[in-house]
């Protein structure tokens, strides 16, 4: 899994270890785009969260009228 990108896919340019970005194009790196995804991911779970606990409060707020 943990495979390092050296050529960008864009240009074909030598990429610095654990770089985000091309130097030469400043196309993304496998691992920025992964970054990305997990990024979007998280966030998603965090909205479903917080639409989660909003309906159990009005769902507990409606029981205890
Ligand atoms: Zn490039």
């Amino acid at each position: 899994m943990a495979q390092v990108q050296v050529a960008c896919d864009k240009c074909g340019g030598k990429l610095v270890p654990d770089a985000a970005y091309c130097e030469r194009c400043g196309e993304r790196t496998h691992r920025a785009r992964r970054l990305v995804r997990l990024a979007i991911r998280v966030e998603l779970l965090f909205l479903l969260m917080v639409i989660g606990l909003v309906v159990a409060f009005a769902w507990i707020y409606s029981v205890q009228k």
